[in-house]
Order: C-alpha cells, then structure tokens, then sequence
C-alpha cells in the first residue's frame, strides 16, 4: 500500500515530503515530515512556510 498525503481527508499517493520543525517543540535538527500530493504540496508548505517551520521538500521515495 502506498503512503497517502498527509492533508485532512486526501488519500491520493504522496510524492513529497516536507521536512519541518517547530523550534518551541523540537530541537534544531530534529525533523517532522508531512508528506504531500502534487495538489496539497503547495497548501501545505504554505502553511508550513507561513510559521517558519519547514526546512526541506524533497521527493517521496515509494517504498512499495
Ligand atoms: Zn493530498
């Protein structure tokens, strides 16, 4: 089974992950990873960018 976007009630295939952190919960180098669709890729590092969470967005490896 693949894995599914990480956006409320999407269950297409994800194609990113967007690594975060959220420096008031996690240590620098920690990293929290979404992933994402092709269509919620963009909502979801906007969300991300917006609080200066997110670090990275890089492809998602199927492990299927
Ligand atoms: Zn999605």
């Amino acid at each position: 089974m693949s894995d599914v976007c990480s956006a409320k009630g999407c269950q297409a295939p994800a194609t990113w992950e967007l690594l975060w952190n959220n420096p008031k919960l996690h240590t620098p180098d920690r990293r929290k990873v979404w992933l994402a669709c092709d269509e919620h890729k963009g909502s979801l590092s906007d969300f991300l960018g917006a609080r200066q969470f997110l670090k990275d967005v890089v492809p998602h490896a199927d492990a299927g």
